[in-house]
């Protein structure tokens, strides 16, 4: 409804890795970097099972017979 708007020229989006205004080649990425790093948190994210079963306390050897 406001036409005003839709002259502008693409408002720029900003990289959410970085904040930069994105790049039409790596949108929404201001750079493949960014995009990468992104990936990188995706999968991070997804992997970030901390993995501490080494954890134990089995004290073996105090034991009462
Ligand atoms: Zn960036």
């Amino acid at each position: 409804m406001t036409p005003a708007n839709e002259n502008k020229p693409q408002a720029a989006a900003k990289c959410p890795v970085c904040g930069k205004p994105a790049q039409a080649e790596h949108k929404p990425f201001c750079s493949a970097r960014c995009a990468d790093v992104d990936l990188n948190r995706w999968l991070s994210g997804s992997y970030a099972i901390p993995a501490v079963e080494d954890d134990e306390d089995g004290r073996e050897g105090d034991r009462e017979a």
